[in-house]
């Protein structure tokens, strides 16, 4: 029996899958999605989008319900700094709001959405052949532990020094329309408003332990969440950095997390993806893959630059006690790196 074909096969109905599918199918590409969770699906997230990330929905005509963010605040005990984004603000979004409405486009323009899971593929130079489907592309967009970045080879070995992230929602009214960063020795929380009544608090850290442990870290966030209802269960990722040698093996291309992650420390993975997402289809458009891993490292640059940067920087105690003085010292780099985040990615 002949294989059925499709133009584009994406592994993964997160946002940078979605949004592949989206860009491919407005192209005019034949795209089916294979998503092995069904329905609206969740995920560890900070979920606020930078005004790049917003402007790249925007630019889809996509524009789903949240709560503006007018900058980012970094506190460390009574300390604290603050920066406006200079060109329009961010959004909170919940992750299950962006995937209904992303994932509505993604059908509104054509794409199919097929609760399968990508196992095992061959390639050769015409397509790739996954399951009895032979597709001219397979995107692995299956996020931070790719089985399709490993099955093409892409992998390189696990980096040192592990972060994880944990999240969780409270009902409260946001006090800040200010994502906040609350930096103690040994965590970081970040409290992005994503109603009116409810904030998104995620923790990142190098250590183990449980939600409520890491809280307790940040005495002064956990003032603020006392006596707040959590609205939703925890849900943690990691570890977060993930090296992968290049985006591009033949005709299988890696677009979001799967394609190599350094940090959520600064709050640029959607706005990452959705550019990864627009670059991959245009490449894949032209029939010319290998566009796209300079792309991607064009793309990515400033982010993988300052994510590693303030992650060395973070790393030694010191870092981590000096960072907001010295952010209130120079409140000029400050709102320039709080800039570059707002940036619309290209
Ligand atoms: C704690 C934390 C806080 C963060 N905060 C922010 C923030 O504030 N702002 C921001 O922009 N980014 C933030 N990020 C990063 C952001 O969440 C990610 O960059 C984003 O989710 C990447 O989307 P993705 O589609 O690549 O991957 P995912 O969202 O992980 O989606 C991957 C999908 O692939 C599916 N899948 C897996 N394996 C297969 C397979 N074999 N076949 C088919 N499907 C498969 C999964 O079910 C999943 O739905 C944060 C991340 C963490 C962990």
């Amino acid at each position: 029996m002949s294989a059925r074909r499709v133009d584009l096969l994406v592994a993964g109905g997160g946002p940078a899958g979605l949004v592949t599918a989206l860009h491919a199918a407005r192209a005019g590409l034949d795209v089916e999605v294979w998503e092995p969770r069904g329905g609206t699906v969740d995920k560890a997230c900070g979920e606020g989008l930078m005004p790049g990330a917003l402007a790249e929905l925007h630019r889809l005509g996509v524009d789903p319900a949240g709560h503006a963010l007018r900058g980012i605040r970094y506190t460390a005990g009574t300390t604290s700094v603050d920066a406006a984004f200079r060109r329009g603000p961010g959004r909170g979004i919940r992750r299950t709001t962006l995937h209904d409405a992303l994932r509505e486009a993604a059908l509104g323009a054509g794409a199919r959405i097929v609760p399968r899971r990508v196992g095992a593929f061959t390639q050769d130079d015409t397509g790739v052949l996954v399951d009895g489907v032979r597709a001219a592309y397979l995107v692995g967009a299956d996020g931070l532990h790719s089985s399709v970045r490993r099955a093409a080879g892409l992998d390189l070995p696990a980096a040192p020094r592990p972060r994880f992230g944990l999240r969780q929602h409270f009902r409260v009214a946001p006090w800040s329309d200010l994502v906040e960063v609350h930096w103690a020795a040994h965590a970081e929380g970040y409290v992005t408003p994503v109603a009116p009544d409810v904030v998104g608090v995620a923790v990142l850290a190098a250590t183990g332990g449980g939600y409520d442990e890491r809280l307790r870290q940040l005495p002064e966030l956990a003032d603020r969440l006392r006596g707040a209802e959590p609205v939703s269960e925890v849900r943690g990722a990691g570890p977060l950095h993930q090296r992968v040698r290049r985006r591009v093996a033949g005709r299988v291309v890696l677009v979001g997390d799967a394609a190599g992650y350094v940090d959520a420390l600064t709050g640029e993975g959607l706005a990452l993806a959705f550019a990864q997402a627009r670059a991959a289809v245009a490449a894949m458009v032209d029939d010319d893959p290998e566009r796209y891993e300079r792309d991607y490292l064009r793309v990515t640059r400033r982010y993988r630059w300052l994510t590693t940067a303030l992650l060395a920087a973070t790393r030694p105690a010191v870092g981590r006690r000096v960072l907001v003085p010295a952010a209130r010292l120079l409140p000029g780099v400050f709102a320039r790196s709080v800039d570059a985040l707002a940036r619309p990615v290209d």
